[in-house]
């Protein structure tokens, strides 16, 4: 892969708002000429000090002065506000951008990465982004434009003086650069160590009532305290480089006033300087070191976030390519698989499936039986495209998944999972979630909810299909939720519906709900069952046995139960092993 330029790759999101850094620009090159017409005004009245003495500053000098500073301080607050709407834009859509690249992470992605530290990602991260390229950047640039400036003055009013103070210029300019390359080292692993107490907290919070049954709260604190340290360590070596750098900086400011005095001393000696010149230099010079500090304390920033957004941008250049093949597809709901071996990228060694073939028909029920970790939810993610099979193929009326659209795909394809999500919003738009945005009615929502037994239910809340559900709205009885998930698996209106049947058990009636909501949403569909129950299996039109990876039985459970040594009629015997 070719080297990408870190700094081009941050500045292409300028792009969009050049027209107001433009702007900005423009009001900065206002504010910084007052600034620099000051000294000279400083020295103006200091070098006229005895006519001046008796009569004052005549008014209209005082008055044009004002007109300045007024128009300086509308100009300041005019960039300010620029440059900083400018950085929020550019922010929000990186943030936006990231958001979209991480959603469309292959899902290996999300088995590597932690939910914690993609979401630092997304705020922290970015954050620090935020703050080198708005408030700092500006006043980097304002810096530039001072130091120039200033050091044009300067050698107007004495060049020999001004040689000088270029001692020590170039000095600082190193020393920036020289710490913003080991800010650069330091800020990656300050950020990583951020991100990891966050995952750290988040999980134990995401665990808390397991915490509290087991009485872990002191382990839980010692993790954290653990993870919290360890970023503090780092941060506070951080804040030596930081201090060391300070330190040094502001030894070489010093030192250059002390030489510029010195100096400029003699030459008023000579005649070669007037008081007014050489408090205007002294100005000036002060405005130089001020600036060339602020220049190397924004390169320090500046490489910190390249530092800490390299994750962010590694994040955005690996964007899977959209699949190719027709955006729509027509799907009868056969489909096969063709010798597929699958190990997860995880587990490499394992093979996850191990030469599975089978075929199904258009509406054929499907039950998938087999101990935990057999292999029957990977024959689920595969078929959702959520991996590439290694080997084989996965075959949709008789075409090669491979060579059809994911999305194409998955539009005709619903999953009822066993521990269904909702997402926190009303009743209505986690039903409407199966479809895209905007274009499911209302009445389509019903009716889905009348299939999966959940109208009544919806209907007895106050808000009804209103109701909020979620973190900040009510919480749903397991069989409640499930039945919102079979509504929304409805609405889809799939040719294949991928069922994982809670193990968790369901009290008997609302079982009966389930049930039956179930039943009704898989007629005329073909349907792959992830089977615990009996009488889920007994139903299938054809049971599927798996045994670690590999498919070692297939037929209905008649025939099944007439093989003695089958795996099938000894899981049936031990019906306890099929749960999880
Ligand atoms: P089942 O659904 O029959 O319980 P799975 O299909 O979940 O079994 O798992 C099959 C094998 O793959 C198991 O050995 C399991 O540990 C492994 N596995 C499942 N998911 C992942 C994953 N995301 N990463 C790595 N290994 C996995």
């Amino acid at each position: 892969m070719n080297q990408i330029n870190p700094h081009l790759e941050r500045l292409r999101l300028l792009r969009p708002v050049r027209g107001r850094l433009a702007a900005g620009l423009l009001c900065m090159a206002v504010a910084v000429a007052v600034q620099l017409w000051a000294p000279k005004a400083v020295a103006y009245v200091m070098d006229n000090m005895a006519a001046l003495a008796g009569a004052g500053l005549p008014p209209s000098w005082l008055l044009l002065a004002f007109g300045v500073m007024l128009l300086q301080a509308m100009a300041s607050a005019l960039r300010y506000y620029l440059f900083h709407s400018a950085g929020l834009d550019i922010v929000n859509g990186l943030r936006r951008e990231l958001f979209a690249a991480l959603l469309k992470q292959p899902i290996a992605f999300f088995d590597r990465h932690h939910v914690g530290e993609l979401g630092s990602q997304l705020s922290a991260d970015v954050q620090s982004l935020h703050e080198a390229m708005t408030i700092e950047a500006a006043s980097a640039l304002r810096a530039a434009c001072v130091f120039a400036g200033a050091t044009a003055m300067m050698l107007a009013i004495s060049p020999l003086l001004a040689l000088v103070l270029a001692v020590f210029i170039p000095a600082t300019l190193y020393m920036g650069k020289f710490s913003g390359h080991n800010f650069r080292k330091h800020a990656k692993e300050v950020q990583a160590s951020v991100a990891d107490s966050g995952k750290t907290a988040q999980e134990h919070f995401s665990h808390v009532r397991l915490v509290h049954a087991y009485n872990q709260q002191p382990h839980s604190l010692a993790k954290y305290a653990e993870a919290i340290a360890r970023q503090m360590r780092l941060q506070l070596s951080m804040a030596r480089l930081v201090a060391g750098f300070q330190g040094v900086s502001s030894l070489l400011t010093f030192a250059a006033l002390l030489a510029t005095l010195w100096l400029g001393s003699v030459l008023i000696g000579r005649g070669q300087l007037t008081m007014g010149g050489l408090a205007a230099f002294v100005i000036y010079s002060s405005m130089v070191s001020d600036s060339a500090s602020s220049l190397s304390s924004f390169w320090t920033s500046w490489m910190r976030s390249i530092g800490a957004t390299e994750r962010v941008f590694d994040i955005l250049r690996s964007q899977l390519p959209a699949g190719d093949g027709a955006a729509t597809l027509h799907l009868s709901g056969q489909f096969a698989f063709r010798d597929v071996r699958f190990a997860y990228p995880e587990r490499a060694d394992l093979l996850a499936l191990d030469g599975i073939s089978f075929g199904v028909q258009a509406g054929e029920k499907i039950a998938l039986v087999g101990a935990s970790g057999a292999g029957k939810s990977t024959i689920a993610a595969l078929l959702l495209g959520f991996y590439r099979p290694d080997g084989g193929a996965i075959l949709f009326d008789g075409q090669d998944a491979n060579g059809l659209a994911l999305a194409a795909v998955r539009d005709h394809i619903a999953i009822v999972e066993q521990e269904p999500s909702l997402f926190s919003g009303t009743i209505a738009d986690n039903i409407a979630f199966a479809l895209p945005a905007g274009r499911a009615g209302m009445d389509e929502i019903v009716a889905a909810a009348r299939l999966a037994n959940a109208h009544d239910f919806i209907e007895a809340f106050p808000a009804g299909y209103q109701t909020l559900v979620g973190e900040r709205g009510i919480q749903l009885s397991g069989g409640q939720k499930q039945r919102v998930a079979i509504a929304r698996a409805a609405l889809r209106n799939p040719r294949i519906l991928i069922l994982d049947e809670a193990t968790s058990a369901l009290d008997a009636a609302s079982e009966q709900l389930v049930q039956r909501a179930l039943d009704q949403l898989m007629v005329g569909r073909t349907t792959l069952i992830i089977a615990h129950r009996f009488s889920t299996i007994m139903k299938a039109d054809r049971i599927l046995v798996m045994e670690r990876g590999r498919l070692c039985q297939q037929g209905s459970h008649e025939e099944l139960m007439r093989q003695p040594d089958g795996l099938y009629l000894h899981l049936m015997q031990h019906q306890v092993s099929l749960a999880g």
